[in-house]
């Protein structure tokens, strides 16, 4: 690897440039890097100022992350004493900035004594968007710069600015126009001839008359917008210290700050997501470089919840969709909903009319296949119901061209049969919307065992282009998450049979932090649907159904939401759960039927069983290979089922847990009379745990 750092002199400017690809991160070589330039800078005489640049892409993104929790992370010189190297500088430093100049980046600027940049560069501290704080000294320096209102407000939300926002502060002396390094000479000259003062950033005093009264008022509101979160109040702590405290001392407490929020599980959790969301586009077996279809035209397949959500999608991003409907009422219906929800946006002032129209323009409603004939990607969305499938993947066989990528909404059933119904099964694959499509960020890309690698390429694009995360799936009932839903639903319905209650167990899971609880989830998908897939795996397997409380319901019409009643009821156009002494008696009828005694269960108990299931399956799903790794289920579980962020995913919450600990629990539930084999430890995580080993 070439030098990350060099050094080139101008007259009497030294030029200390940093292009360490991809955007400068300040992993040690760089730091040490840095160091020495500095070092040979003072070192010559005829040396009478320094300009330190990066790349156009960035000045520098930041601390390398991947050396979080090494020792190269640690390894001297650190980014603070590079950052005094400049500061205390006998010899006047300039930074010259381009493209990214975030976190460590932003801090090391702050260093230099002057700063220019191009009018586009972006400048941040986006620390807190990973549970972290700025940890050298950027929560001390940003506010002497900036002034108390603006700093707080970068350092607290984590949003960049651009360099021409902030022009004419002390963060930015100038904006260059043309080429940054030959404007970064001339300032440079500039500040010699006119012998301009070393204005070390930490010897200023905070610009802000109101100081105090701030404070208070953004300590509440950000303690209200960030309640499962400790690092935005502790970054606004750390900024007032810069009102309040010699320098010194804010660094020490910044310093503070930032070590405990590295060991917070919080942070834990934000660290292991923003990695997770970059695994994930990487697909084993799958070259980076695999030739992609172009996608120009979609056909949607039914104009039902789903369908019309996942036309929405393509429209917005510019996309053309033909919706097709089996007749002309379900499609008017269809286009009529896709209409009024961009309506609504509209209303509340996030789309203009004319990009209602814009969109609207986009979709083709038809009744006819023929409409088909030049669609790049077709994804269907009808009944989930395998006969219906087969007569519409049987007509898309005929119909779509060839090359035409041919693919299903199913929740549950299999691809490979699907697939089977062409005669072409490499372009077929599986497209796993969440409902509501339009809105939730997660896609299941289901691979089947024939899907061809370009197929599956072209799939994670289009996700991207349509602003979804993408996880891969291999083909099982349910993948990844629906299959991992169906335990957490069966554990939350063994509580109910053992003496718990819906508002009970969807209260522990809502306090744990679960965007909604079972049951209020099941009310609202429909119970119905489950009613289904119970009475099919039956039939699949030849058994008659194990009835529960569940089917109960079903019998007596209550299917959630949409019939005002389910596991509660609901009062007419409110989507508030009442709890039901009608759904209560049906329990208790239950319990009584299968000679169960009700026993008192505890919230804790609550959380372990459900969250536990949803762990167990996921260490089956990743032995079987149909997920490639844990974090993939995470990524799943935080898009798509509601797991809440600061907890960083089911796998990586077992991992905290410490797996030992699960495995103690499960064998606990498996050991219990009359217990599902389903609770028995998978083998990965009794392997794992053996092995003093973690799923991520
Ligand atoms: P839905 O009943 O709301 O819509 C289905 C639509 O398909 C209806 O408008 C129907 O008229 C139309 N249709 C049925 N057969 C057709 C045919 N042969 N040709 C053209 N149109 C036809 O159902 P939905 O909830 O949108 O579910 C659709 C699919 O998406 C199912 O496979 C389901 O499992 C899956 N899915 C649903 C959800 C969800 O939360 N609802 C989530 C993910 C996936």
């Amino acid at each position: 690897m070439s030098h990350p750092v060099s050094i080139s002199i101008h007259g009497p400017v030294a030029v200390i440039s940093m292009d360490k690809p991809p955007v400068n991160s300040l992993g040690a070589a760089l730091r040490a890097g840095i160091a020495d330039a500095m070092d040979q800078a003072q070192a010559n005489a005829a040396v009478q100022a320094i300009v330190l640049t990066g790349t156009a892409r960035a000045f520098s993104a930041g601390a390398d992350v991947t050396e979080f929790g090494t020792p190269m992370a640690a390894r001297e010189p650190n980014l603070r004493v590079v950052i005094s190297l400049l500061e205390d500088s006998p010899k006047p430093v300039i930074g010259a900035i381009s493209g990214q100049c975030l976190g460590g980046g932003l801090e090391l600027a702050m260093g230099c004594h002057y700063r220019v940049a191009l009018a586009d560069a972006t400048l941040g501290l986006p620390e807190v968007k990973l549970g972290l704080l700025p940890g050298a000294g950027g929560t001390q320096r940003l506010p002497r710069l900036l002034g108390l209102e603006t700093a707080l407000n970068m350092v607290v939300s984590g949003n960049p600015v651009a360099a021409a926002q902030v022009a004419g502060t002390p963060l930015v002396d100038k904006i260059i126009e043309g080429d940054l390094l030959q404007g970064a000479l001339a300032f440079a000259h500039q500040v010699l001839e006119q012998k301009m003062p070393l204005r070390r950033s930490r010897d200023l005093k905070v610009k802000d008359a109101q100081g105090q009264a701030f404070l208070q008022f953004a300590r509440n509101t950000v303690g209200a917008m960030s309640k499962n979160f400790p690092a935005p109040l502790r970054c606004l702590e750390a900024v007032a210290a810069s009102v309040s405290k010699p320098f010194d001392e804010g660094v020490r407490l910044e310093r503070e700050g930032f070590m405990a929020l590295m060991a917070s599980p919080e942070s834990r959790a934000l660290r292991h997501v923003f990695a997770a969301e970059r695994a994930a586009a990487k697909i084993p077996g799958l070259a980076a470089d695999t030739p992609l279809r172009t996608i120009a035209k979609v056909g949607v397949i039914g104009a039902g919840t789903m369908g019309g959500g996942i036309t929405m999608n393509f429209l917005n991003a510019g996309v053309p969709v033909v919706l097709l409907e089996m007749k002309q009422e379900a499609l008017d219906k269809g286009m009529a909903t896709i209409r009024r929800n961009y309506e609504n946006t509209m209303k509340k002032g996030k789309l203009k009319p004319e990009q209602v129209e814009q969109r609207m323009a986009l979709l083709t409603g038809t009744l006819s296949y023929d409409a088909f004939a030049d669609v790049d990607l077709v994804i269907e969305a009808v009944f989930e119901n395998m006969e219906v499938k087969q007569t519409v993947f049987e007509t898309l066989d005929r119909v779509c061209k060839p090359g035409a990528i041919l693919a299903s909404n199913t929740s549950y059933l299999n691809i490979d049969k699907i697939a089977s119904f062409t005669k072409r099964p490499a372009d077929v694959l599986g497209l796993h919307f969440f409902s509501p499509a339009n809105v939730m960020r997660l896609l299941e890309v289901v691979r089947g065992a024939a899907t061809a690698p370009d197929v599956l390429a072209t799939s994670m694009a289009v996700a991207k282009k349509i602003k979804k995360i993408a996880i891969v799936s291999g083909v099982c009932d349910g993948f990844i998450g629906n299959r991992m839903l169906a335990r957490y639903g069966a554990a939350a319905s063994g509580l109910i049979n053992a003496g718990a209650l819906p508002q009970q167990i969807d209260g522990a899971l809502q306090k744990f932090g679960m965007a909604m609880g079972p049951f209020r989830m099941g009310d609202l998908a429909g119970l119905d649907i489950g009613w289904a897939t119970r009475k099919r795996k039956a039939s699949e397997a030849g058994l008659p159904m194990t009835p529960v409380v569940a089917d109960k319901l079903c019998e007596a019409g209550r299917f959630g939401q949409k019939t005002g009643a389910g596991w509660y009821r609901y009062e007419a156009g409110k989507r508030d759960p009442i709890p039901d002494a009608v759904t209560e008696a049906l329990i208790t009828e239950y319990r009584a039927a299968n000679g169960i005694k009700a026993r008192k269960i505890s919230d804790a108990e609550v959380i372990e069983r459900c969250i536990f299931a949803l762990v167990n399956e996921g260490a089956r799903i990743l032995q079987e290979g149909i997920a490639a790794r844990a974090s993939d289920i995470d990524i799943a579980y935080l898009n798509g089922y509601g797991f809440p962020l600061h907890r960083g995913g089911p796998m990586l919450y077992a991992d905290l847990a410490g797996l030992p600990n699960v495995v103690r629990a499960l064998r606990r539930f498996a050991a219990e009379p009359g217990a599902d084999a389903s609770w028995q430890p998978a083998p990965l995580l009794l392997q794992l745990a053996a092995d003093g080993k973690t799923f991520c």
